[in-house]
């Protein structure tokens, strides 16, 4: 049998030393263990890769912890806009949604485009169309409300700024949050699920719903999820190029992504992390910044529940 692994993430970014009390530390823990269990037992029980991924994700989507799905940050119009997607590494069959509003989890909108629609990409008012289609409830603005979102957004409004979640120097919040599992098959996935920028406008879209960019999956190679700067991950088209590492220069899965993250990506500026598991189970979870929320677990025993380096 295959060794089959999960590992998540709940974005990475810059921590300012204080600001994390430990009863905060332990509530992020809690969750991330919660994810990562629910994945994993998905796996043991001979589940997909893809279930597993999409159960995680759920998972922390309905935590007001992170940014993606309840809890996602501020729009410029005190709205939320979500992205997601995910991909399946068997078939290459992948779906992806940006900007809408109102659903719960948005991950599990992106496998209904997967495997209900023709189509990978829908975003807006379309994708809205198409969730009420497929029975989604819309939920009132007040379930995404969290306190602590909103303030970050207070002190951003009305200027041109915009913030990435997991960059804000005051806090140690990030955001993104994502999953890649590899089954007792040898069949992996990755998704990943987001609110984007605190004070986004113009329909910004970052690279968490991009395949290639944030979100990729080829059994060929491996299964990746991005958090960080995605203007900068959609310029390094950053999880293809893990992929196509693997593929061209015969890297391993730890080499190709510590080449992407400490090399690659910060050459072009951007800061961040990824988590990647290959077809033998194996997972890397490098990042740039001084800390990732993130979490792993293998049928080998090996357990990992860590925010910093
Ligand atoms: N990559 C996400 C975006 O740019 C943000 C994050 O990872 O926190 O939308």
């Amino acid at each position: 049998m295959n060794t089959f692994s999960i590992a998540i993430h709940g974005g990475a970014g810059t921590l300012v030393k204080g600001m994390m009390t430990s009863e905060l530390e332990a509530q992020y823990k809690m969750v991330l263990k919660s994810a990562i269990n629910a994945g994993y037992v998905v796996l043991e029980n001979g589940g997909t890769s893809i279930d597993a991924v999409e159960k995680a994700v759920v998972i922390l989507e309905d935590s007001h912890l992170f940014n993606a799905g309840k809890g996602a940050v501020f729009t410029a119009d005190e709205t939320h806009e979500m992205d997601a997607s995910i991909m399946d590494g068997k078939t290459l069959n992948a779906g992806a949604v940006s900007l809408i509003s109102g659903i719960k989890n948005p991950v599990s909108l992106s496998r209904d485009i997967m495997e209900k629609s023709e189509h990978v990409f829908l975003a807006g008012q379309g994708a809205m169309q198409f969730a009420k289609m497929n029975g989604y409830k819309i939920e009132e603005d007040s379930y995404f409300y969290d306190e602590f979102r909103h303030k970050q957004w207070l002190e951003i409004k009305d200027t041109d700024s915009f913030q990435l979640d997991h960059a804000t120097k005051k806090d140690s919040k990030f955001g993104t949050v994502g999953a890649v599992a590899c089954d007792k098959d040898g069949n992996i996935a990755a998704a990943t699920s987001t609110g984007g920028m605190t004070n986004k406008k113009f329909g910004r879209v970052g690279d968490s719903p991009m395949i290639g960019a944030g979100n990729y999956a080829n059994n060929k190679t491996c299964a990746i999820s991005c958090t960080g700067s995605g203007e900068f991950f959609i310029r390094g088209v950053v999880a293809y190029d893990v992929a196509c590492l693997m593929e061209h220069k015969e890297m391993s899965l730890e080499e190709a992504s510590n080449e992407v993250i400490n090399k690659r990506i910060l050459e072009i500026g951007g800061d961040g992390g990824l988590i990647a598991v290959d077809a033998k189970g194996n997972i890397a979870m490098p990042f740039n910044t001084e800390g990732m929320y993130r979490a792993s677990k293998s049928s080998n025993g090996e357990v990992d529940v860590s925010i910093y380096k």
